[in-house]
């Protein structure tokens, strides 16, 4: 099978992904064997081929926001039939028995493994995963648009659920790429009133289409104090910048696995039991009720396409923040019907 494999992190302007054949992966036990249509690319993606993630694997297949269709089964994978459109996400398996597993926080499952990163993931034609950890894709969505909910989608809606945001309450959205604008729709769709900072010219304007009652650069105040404020952007400055117009009580939430180091701040800016939190990950209840929250909306992804081979292209585009929305691969050429 084709692939675009990491052997050696660097940084992906030197384009570090290679074009390789693979074989084609075997499904065991309860696994089923995926071929891909389509994968989102991450700003994961992107720390992981860079090496701000440790490297786990001598030569990994990034990926982990893909739809395909399965082909083949493991002898014990029973869930899904052969030809079913599923999603493949970042969460590849946890150990179900420890604390966190048996208290709905799998998210935080200390020997998790995660795809794209300590298993192979989707930028090749096959993957395999456990079926108890894929999702079943809702008609109402093609796989092109399907491919960014996976993760972005995910997560956007798991960060705007640890907000803690009530209908006609204000948000603010630092960072407007693929999860913001997923982010957004829900949000408008529960009724709450978002502002959006972010430093792309392109980001503004889609976010103002989406229904921001106001957008600014990066760092420019919003007009109205804000009950909660979600930071996409892996910038540690922005933790402080968000802070300040934060009302008491309010929620910071910290969406990437990576950030760059955070300034230090007056404890003014935390006071007023302010909170700060991170989202790591995303439990499987989160990603069966965001894709019927995203079905029933209905979600409108904004991807931009890019073929398998350029997938490190893809990426220096995201990195740069060049992409309008979601950027994904298209791995089979007719993934427009699938
Ligand atoms: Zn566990
Ligand atoms: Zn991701």
């Amino acid at each position: 099978m084709k692939a675009m494999v990491l052997t050696q992190p660097a940084a992906v302007d030197t384009s570090p992904l290679a074009l390789s054949d693979e074989p084609i992966p075997e499904p065991a036990g309860d696994e089923v064997l995926v071929e891909v249509i389509a994968c989102g690319i991450c700003r994961t993606d992107l720390h992981v081929v860079e090496g701000e993630l440790p490297q786990k694997l001598p030569k990994v297949i990034p990926g982990h926001q893909l739809v395909g269709r399965i082909v083949r089964r493991g002898s014990a994978a029973k869930k899904y039939g052969v030809g079913a459109r599923v999603g493949i996400p970042w969460l590849h398996r946890t150990c179900g028995v420890c604390e966190f597993c048996t208290r709905a926080k799998e998210n935080l499952c200390p020997t998790a493994l995660y795809t794209g990163w300590n298993v192979n993931g989707g930028y090749a034609e096959y993957v395999v995963a456990p079926e108890q950890f894929v999702y079943p894709i809702p008609d109402t969505f093609s796989a092109l648009a399907a491919a960014p909910l996976l993760c972005a989608g995910i997560i956007g809606f798991r960060a705007l659920r640890l907000a803690e945001l009530q209908s006609g309450d204000t948000l603010g959205i630092y960072g407007f790429g693929a999860a913001g604008h997923v982010c957004i729709q829900v949000a408008r769709h529960w009724g709450i009133r978002v502002v959006v900072s972010t430093r792309e010219d392109k980001h503004r304007k889609l976010a103002a289409e989406l229904g921001a009652e106001w957008v600014g650069g990066a760092y420019d105040d919003p007009p109205v104090p804000l009950n909660a404020a979600i930071v996409f952007a892996p910038a540690g400055e922005l933790v402080p910048a968000a802070l300040k117009n934060l009302k008491r009580g309010g929620t910071l939430v910290l969406g990437g696995i990576y950030m760059t180091p955070i300034p230090s701040f007056s404890y003014d800016l935390l006071y007023w039991e302010r909170k700060i939190r991170s989202v790591a990950n995303n439990t499987r209840q989160d990603g069966f009720d965001f894709l019927r929250v995203a079905s029933e909306i209905p979600i409108h992804t904004q991807t931009q396409l890019f073929p398998l081979e350029q997938a490190n292209a893809a990426l220096q585009a995201l990195k740069r923040d060049g992409i309008r929305g979601a950027g994904v691969l298209i791995v089979r050429p007719d993934a427009e019907t699938q």
